[in-house]
């Protein structure tokens, strides 16, 4: 895999460490550092973050709250988690930029396509906030959303584990492992790796899903020298 142009989704509950809830500045200092590795082969990388450490939309429904409410606390925690990701990487050196799809300028810029690649273009790593800025969608469609607006080559799914299995392997260990799969297969075998939308758009757009374990330094690197462990999802 020759990739020059890739977008990473890492979800909020990658930087929690072992926590149980919000932002471990290690972890997420961890994160950065094989973000910044990749960045100074020259590979344009952008990311999007999630915000399950900090909040979750379902969480305020599930509990006869108001849905668009929840989602709208959803999404301020990504902001929380860009603006964490990008003080680590400035740590580094690494000029990094966070676009929000929510408005927020005393905080961050708001995203526009053009302001993206503008950013790219430059050099610089785009952390994009917010998700959607719409309720009722997940950080995983966002993050198919801004590969195919970035033009990224692929989409790289940071999880807890090193592929797509055929069943959750920290609950069943019968679950087996897939090295290929095509976005047609994952969506009919109902394999829980991203939502429906998020594998739809990326079929959609023939944008390739590689999905990785974030937990492991260097990974993200290793895959793109063609020496990783993933599970890759194309046509
Ligand atoms: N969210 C939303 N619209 C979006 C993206 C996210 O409403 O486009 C909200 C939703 O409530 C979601 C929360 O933000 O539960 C955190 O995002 P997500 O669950 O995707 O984070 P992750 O699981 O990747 O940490």
């Amino acid at each position: 895999m020759t990739f020059k142009r890739i977008l990473l989704k890492a979800s909020g509950e990658a930087l929690m460490g072992s926590q149980g809830f919000g932002i471990d500045v290690a972890v997420v200092d961890r994160i950065a550092a094989d973000i910044a590795a990749v960045h100074a082969k020259g590979v344009e990388i952008s990311i999007v973050i999630g915000g399950g450490n900090i909040f979750r939309g379902v969480a305020v429904a599930s509990r006869g709250g108001d849905r668009v409410t929840g989602d709208h606390m959803g999404m301020l925690g990504t902001v929380i988690n860009a603006l964490a990701l990008r003080t680590s990487l400035v740590k580094l050196g690494v000029e990094a930029v966070v676009l929000s799809a929510i408005a927020m300028p005393e905080l961050c810029e708001s995203f526009s396509q053009r302001a993206a690649r503008a950013h790219a273009d430059a050099g610089r790593v785009v952390i994009f906030a917010g998700g959607t800025g719409n309720p009722f969608f997940t950080t995983d469609s966002a993050g198919a959303l801004r590969a195919a607006e970035m033009g990224a080559e692929a989409l790289f799914k940071g999880t807890q584990v090193d592929g797509i299995y055929s069943a959750d392997p920290k609950l069943d260990p019968t679950a087996t492992r897939y090295d290929r799969l095509t976005h047609s297969e994952v969506l009919d075998k109902r394999l829980a790796v991203m939502d429906i939308a998020a594998v739809a758009l990326a079929r959609e757009n023939r944008i390739p899903v590689v999905v990785f374990s974030i937990h492991q330094p260097g990974e993200l690197e290793r895959i793109l020298d063609g020496r990783g462990r993933a599970t890759i999802v194309s046509d």
